[in-house]
């Protein structure tokens, strides 16, 4: 059951976005009434984050780009398709992790896509965060990933 302890989660031989020495590809999604507490999340992490390579729907990746000046791999809005683009990844293996902060308040025009990343994602078994409480877990585990902390230790 090695797979089930190991990361990063997929064989990235065969990925259009190949990882190596523990570079992961990491997905930041966050709604429009999230997009604030996301941001706050990714810059209290952009050391590491800065470490892997990072996707994002279109609003979500221009502010994080903005603001942070990380390097982000910009899909379209996540309204106009962006969200099934980062399923797109998923499906074909090009993604270790997803930081998605949706929002419980708010209806989206797109819910159906909004269910299909989150399908996506268990159905593929990737790492899953929905909020600040989960996301700090999986960037701090041990699982998540060795090489990372390793190299900047
Ligand atoms: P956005 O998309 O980053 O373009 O706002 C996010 C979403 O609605 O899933």
């Amino acid at each position: 059951a090695d797979h089930l302890i190991s990361s990063p989660y997929f064989d990235k031989a065969n990925s259009n976005y190949p990882s190596h020495d523990g570079v992961v590809n990491i997905a930041l999604v966050a709604h429009d009434g999230k997009k604030d507490e996301l941001l706050e999340w990714v810059q209290l992490y952009k050391s590491v984050l800065g470490q892997h390579n990072l996707f994002a729907t279109g609003t979500t990746g221009g502010r994080i780009i903005k603001e942070t000046g990380l390097k982000v791999n910009k899909m379209k809005s996540g309204p106009k398709g962006g969200d099934i683009e980062i399923s797109t990844l998923i499906t074909n293996k090009d993604l270790d992790c997803l930081v998605f902060f949706w929002d419980p308040e708010e209806a989206q025009p797109h819910d159906v896509d909004v269910k299909a990343l989150l399908r996506n994602a268990v159905y593929y078994n990737v790492a899953i965060a929905c909020n600040p409480a989960t996301a700090n877990h999986i960037i701090t585990s041990n699982l998540f990933p060795k090489i990372l902390y390793e190299r900047s230790s």
